[in-house]
C-alpha cells in the first residue's frame, strides 16, 4: 500500500528544460512545487543547439546566466546551412533586433547533461522539492480532474502526491499526456528518423562562425554538425522513416549507416576527415530517435498542463525544441501563478497559455515546412516528399486546424512580392546582421529573407525578442495581447494581467 499522500501546490513531472523552467517560475511566485524526475542527474539528452530566447530570456529570469556563462559552453552566433541549390553554405545569424546588443544575440551549444543539471539544481535552490529517480506511473483523477500522480521512488516504493496542478514535462515518452483533452497527432510531413553519435577532432567553421550549428542537406536527408567543445562534435543524420532498416540493429550496423550518410554529404565528410568517433562512455553510443514530430489536440486538461516535448515537437533543423519547452514553461507558470493568486479564472488563464503556445508551435511548423521546401531536389525521394505542395489534405487539415489560423491562411505567407518588399523595407538591419560576408546572396538565402519577412514569423521573432529583452534588461517592455481579449504578462513576467 502506498504511504500517506504527499502534497504540493504543483507537481512537475520531468526535470528537462521544460520542467525545470515551470517549476522554478512557480516556486518564485511563492508556491510549493515538487519535481519528479525518473533519472539520476546528470542524464543524457539530445537537443544541444539552443536559441537566444532561452539563454538571454528564460535563463536570465531563472537567475542562471552567470552559471551558464561559466560552464564553458560553445558560443553559437547562428546557423550555417548547406541547403538549397547553391553548393556554398550560407549563414543565419541571431543578431536580428536593434534593441539587443551583440552580446545578447548569441546562444550556446550545450552538453545537455550539464545544461539540464544547472537548471534543476537552480530549481532546488529556488525552493523546488526535486526528487530524482522517481518515476511517475499514472495520474490520479478525481471527478474528471487530475489531482495528483502515483510514482515509484528510488527505493522502489509506490507513492502518491496530490496537487492543484500537475505539469507534464516528461518529454516525448510521456505517459500522462492523454489526460489533457485530446490525442497526440503525428505529422506526416516531418515523420523522419534521426541517427546520431559523437566525434573527437572534427574541424571547425572559420572565424566567428566556429560555434555555429552546421546543417547540410544530402540526397537522403540532412546532417547536423554541432561543435560542443573545441574537440567534441555531435553529428546526426535526419532521414526518411523508410530508412528504418538502416538504423535498426547492432551498434556496428548503426555505425556503418551513420558513416554511409556522412560519406554522401561532402561538407560534413570533409569536416570529419581527421576525426574519430567516440566509442566509450555516454557519448559512445549511436542513438536513434523516430517519429518525433507531433502535437497534441489540447495542451491542457482539468488540473493538467503539457509543456515541452510532452505537448509537441516539430523537427530539429532550426533548434526549436528547447526554446519551445522553456517558453511553454514560462507561459504555463504564468497561468498557474495567476490562478493560484486568485486573480483570474482557470479558463481565462489557461486559454492564454494554449493560444500563445499553439501560435508559437504553429509558426515554427509553418516556417520549418517552408525551410524544407527550399531544398528542392526532384531526383531525391526524401526531398520530393517534402515539397510543401505535397502535403496531404489530412495533414494540412489536422495541423492548420490545430495551429488556429496562423498557418497557411496568412496573406503574408502567400504573397511573395509583397513580402519581399515589406521585408526589404522593414529589416535592413537584419540584412546587415545576417550577412557580413555576402554568403547569404544565394537563391536559398533569398528565400530565407522571404521567410523572415512574413508577418507570422516576424511576430514570433518579436515575441522571442520580448522574452529576451525581459531577461536581458530585467524590465518590462510593453507586450501586446496576441489575440482579441487576450492577456498580457505582469511587470515581473510571472503572471498574466487582463487589459483595461
Ligand atoms: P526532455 O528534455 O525530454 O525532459 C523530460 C524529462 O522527463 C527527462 O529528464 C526524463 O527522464 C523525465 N521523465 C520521462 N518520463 C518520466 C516519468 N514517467 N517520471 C518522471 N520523469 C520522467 N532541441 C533543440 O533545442 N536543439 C536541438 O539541436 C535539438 N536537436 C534534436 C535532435 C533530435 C533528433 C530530436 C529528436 C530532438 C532534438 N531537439 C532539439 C529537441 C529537444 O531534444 C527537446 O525538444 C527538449 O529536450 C524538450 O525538453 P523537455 O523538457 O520537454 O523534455
Amino acid at each position: 500500500m502506498p504511504d500517506e499522500p504527499g502534497q504540493a501546490d504543483v507537481v512537475v513531472v520531468g526535470g528537462g528544460p521544460g520542467g525545470s523552467t515551470t517549476a522554478s517560475l512557480v516556486a518564485m511566485a511563492g508556491h510549493r512545487v515538487t519535481l519528479l524526475e525518473k533519472e539520476k542527474l546528470p542524464r543524457y539528452q539530445i537537443g544541444e543547439s539552443l536559441l537566444p530566447a532561452t539563454i538571454h530570456g528564460v535563463c536570465r529570469m531563472l537567475g542562471v546566466t552567470e552559471e551558464i556563462e561559466k560552464a564553458g559552453f560553445t558560443v553559437k552566433r547562428g546557423g550555417s546551412f548547406r541547403w538549397g541549390t547553391n553548393p556554398r553554405p550560407w549563414n543565419f545569424l541571431f543578431a536580428l533586433s536593434p534593441r539587443l546588443s551583440a552580446q545578447n544575440s548569441t546562444a550556446y551549444q550545450v552538453e545537455r547533461m550539464k545544461f539540464d543539471e544547472i537548471l534543476v539544481r537552480n530549481a532546488q535552490r529556488l525552493g523546488v522539492d526535486v526528487r530524482e529517480e522517481c518515476s511517475v506511473r499514472e495520474a490520479i483523477v478525481t471527478d474528471g480532474r487530475v489531482t495528483g500522480v502515483r510514482y515509484v521512488d528510488e527505493s522502489g516504493t509506490e507513492r502518491t502526491i496530490e496537487a492543484k496542478y500537475v505539469v507534464d514535462a516528461s518529454g516525448n515518452s510521456s505517459r500522462l499526456h492523454s489526460h489533457a483533452s485530446g490525442k497526440r497527432i503525428h505529422s506526416d510531413f516531418f515523420r523522419n528518423l534521426a541517427l546520431f553519435g559523437y566525434f573527437e577532432g572534427g574541424k571547425r567553421l572559420p572565424g566567428p562562425d566556429a560555434g555555429n550549428i552546421l546543417c547540410a542537406a544530402f540526397d537522403e536527408g540532412w546532417l547536423w554538425y554541432i561543435p560542443l567543445s573545441d574537440t567534441l562534435t555531435s553529428v546526426g543524420a535526419v532521414v526518411h522513416r523508410d530508412q528504418a532498416d538502416k538504423v535498426r540493429g547492432t551498434q556496428e550496423e548503426r555505425e556503418k549507416s551513420l558513416h554511409g550518410f556522412i560519406d554522401r554529404c561532402e561538407i560534413v565528410r570533409d569536416m570529419l576527415t581527421d576525426a574519430t568517433r567516440v566509442k566509450t562512455g555516454t557519448y559512445g553510443e549511436i542513438r536513434v530517435r523516430k517519429d518525433y514530430s507531433y502535437t497534441s489536440e489540447s495542451f491542457t486538461g482539468p488540473g493538467m498542463v503539457l509543456v515541452g516535448d510532452a505537448a509537441c515537437f516539430i523537427d530539429p533543423v532550426f533548434s526549436t525544441g528547447v526554446h519551445l519547452a522553456t517558453y511553454a514553461g514560462l507561459l504555463a507558470a504564468r497561468s498557474i501563478n495567476t490562478v493560484l493568486a486568485g486573480e483570474l479564472g482557470e479558463d481565462q488563464a489557461f486559454a492564454e497559455f494554449e493560444a500563445r503556445y499553439r501560435r508559437e508551435f504553429g509558426v515554427f511548423y509553418e516556417f520549418l515546412s517552408s525551410f524544407y521546401d527550399m531544398q528542392s531536389n526532384e531526383d531525391s525521394y526524401f526531398w520530393k516528399a517534402r515539397k510543401v505542395t505535397n502535403f496531404t489534405e489530412g495533414d494540412v487539415e489536422a495541423f492548420v486546424t490545430l495551429v488556429g489560423g496562423v498557418a497557411s491562411g496568412e496573406e503574408a505567407l502567400t504573397d511573395g512580392d509583397a513580402v519581399r518588399q515589406r521585408f526589404r523595407e522593414s529589416s535592413k538591419n537584419l540584412v546587415d546582421a545576417v550577412d557580413r560576408t555576402g554568403t547569404m546572396q544565394t537563391e536559398s538565402g533569398e528565400k530565407m529573407f522571404e521567410l523572415f519577412g512574413t508577418r507570422v514569423v516576424s511576430d514570433v521573432m518579436q515575441g522571442m525578442n520580448e522574452v529576451q529583452s525581459r531577461g536581458a534588461y530585467g524590465v518590462h517592455t510593453k507586450e501586446n495581447p496576441v489575440r482579441p481579449g487576450g492577456l498580457v504578462p505582469t511587470a515581473d513576467g510571472l503572471r498574466w494581467n487582463a487589459i483595461g
